[in-house]
């Protein structure tokens, strides 16, 4: 089974000004096992990889980028090309307006910073979705079902992955999971308390109905 996979990983970092970032806790450690999987199916694979302190995976090509207008740039350039994508980047949501040049200075107490709203990176793939296969992950706390199928739709993705964050189970790192994959033909399938590497194999067995 060949073909080309684009996965994505990992936290975007926002700048604020030479020193300082807006990020999350995101590891990367999912889409990297995505990737590595991926490889082990001969794949074509190339990961685009927001900041982490993971290895690179044997076999695949590596594009670093920070932010998440970098991230866009990167993905719309390899989207192209290919036939199966995974969006597991934990995309900043928002960016600074005016990042600053310089360091700013502790010269006030309060300080206002705005935030501009990131592109939708998915969403834009979603409407020129051609025969690719297209899965993103749904990270809620609250309505995590719900939730999940109203981006599987407004998105326009085959699969999506929902993942659950609250006091208990933080889904950062290492740690076991537990996800629900949905595929737009009504489809639902549970992983309960499952490695992420084992998670891969299950969204890799899931891209692979679609073609
Ligand atoms: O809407 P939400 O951020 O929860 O959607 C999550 C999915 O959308 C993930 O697959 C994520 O990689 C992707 N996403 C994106 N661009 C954004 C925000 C999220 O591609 N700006």
């Amino acid at each position: 089974m060949t073909g080309k996979i684009l996965v994505t990983a990992g936290p975007t970092r926002e700048k604020i000004d030479p020193v300082r970032y807006i990020s999350n806790y995101s590891t990367g450690t999912f889409g990297y096992e995505i990737a590595k999987a991926a490889v082990n199916r001969g794949f074509r694979v190339v990961l685009i990889s927001g900041p982490v302190s993971l290895d690179r995976p044997k076999g695949v090509k590596l594009i670093r980028v920070e932010s998440a207008l970098e991230l866009r740039a990167a993905v719309l350039r390899e989207a192209a090309s290919a036939d199966y994508i995974v969006m597991a980047a934990a995309v900043s949501d928002w960016r600074v307006k005016e990042a600053k040049t310089r360091k700013i200075k502790r010269t006030r107490k309060t300080m206002r910073m705005e935030l501009v709203e990131n592109p939708d990176i998915l969403s834009e793939l979603g409407k020129v979705k051609g025969g690719r296969v297209l899965a993103g992950f749904a990270l809620e706390s609250e309505g995590l079902e719900k939730n999940a199928l109203k981006k599987l739709k407004a998105k326009n993705l085959d699969i999506i992955i929902a993942n659950k964050i609250d006091s208990k189970t933080k889904p950062f790192g290492k740690a076991r999971t537990s996800v629900s994959v949905y595929d737009r033909y009504g489809g639902k399938l549970e992983a309960k308390n499952r490695t992420k590497a084992e998670i891969a194999e299950i969204i890799l067995d899931k891209v692979l109905e679609f073609i």
